[in-house]
Order: structure tokens, then C-alpha cells, then sequence
């Protein structure tokens, strides 16, 4: 699966970067890089703009924590540790 840097999904992102700014949205950090973290994966390919949020690296953390808590970390895709990547998709 080539979905990783596909055009569809930086026009996703560049979609939701101009619909909320580009701004976390749990602490307001406004300093690239942010990254659009899946709220959940029941999409993927073809995400909903309710699935993701824009987040600091920090705040991104966080949300995979949680949402690792909540899925029991049985259904995760990342298994790169890139958070320098500006382009980030997890
Ligand atoms: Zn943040």
C-alpha cells in the first residue's frame, strides 16, 4: 500500500490545515512541525476531517497514548519513530 505521502493525503492534510489553522489543537503550539493524528483508523484511505486532529509533537504523544489505552494497542500503525517528520501521518 503506497498510501504513506500520497498526494491524497497531503491534500487532506494541507485540507485541514486550512480549514483550522495551523495550530494544535489541544495546546495552540504553532511551531512546525505538527502533525495530523488519526483519531481512529476505521477510515483509513479515506479519512473523514472528524477522524484526525492537527498536534504539536508533544500533544501528538499524548493522543497515541490514548488512543492506544483505549484500542488496547492492538491496531497500530506506527511502528517508525519519525516525529522529526514534517510530514507525519500517524
Ligand atoms: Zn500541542
Amino acid at each position: 500500500m503506497a498510501y504513506l505521502g500520497s498526494e491524497r493525503w497531503a491534500a487532506f492534510r494541507q485540507e485541514i490545515i486550512d480549514e483550522r489553522g495551523y495550530e494544535c489543537e489541544r495546546c495552540g503550539e504553532t511551531e512546525p512541525p505538527l502533525h495530523l493524528h488519526h483519531l481512529t483508523y476505521v477510515r483509513m484511505g479515506h479519512e473523514a476531517p472528524s477522524d484526525v486532529e492537527l498536534l504539536c509533537p508533544d500533544c501528538h504523544d499524548e493522543a497515541d497514548e490514548e488512543r492506544e489505552a483505549e484500542t488496547g494497542g492492538g491496531y497500530d500503525y506506527d511502528d517508525d519513530d519519525d516525529d522529526d517528520d514534517d510530514d507525519d501521518w500517524d
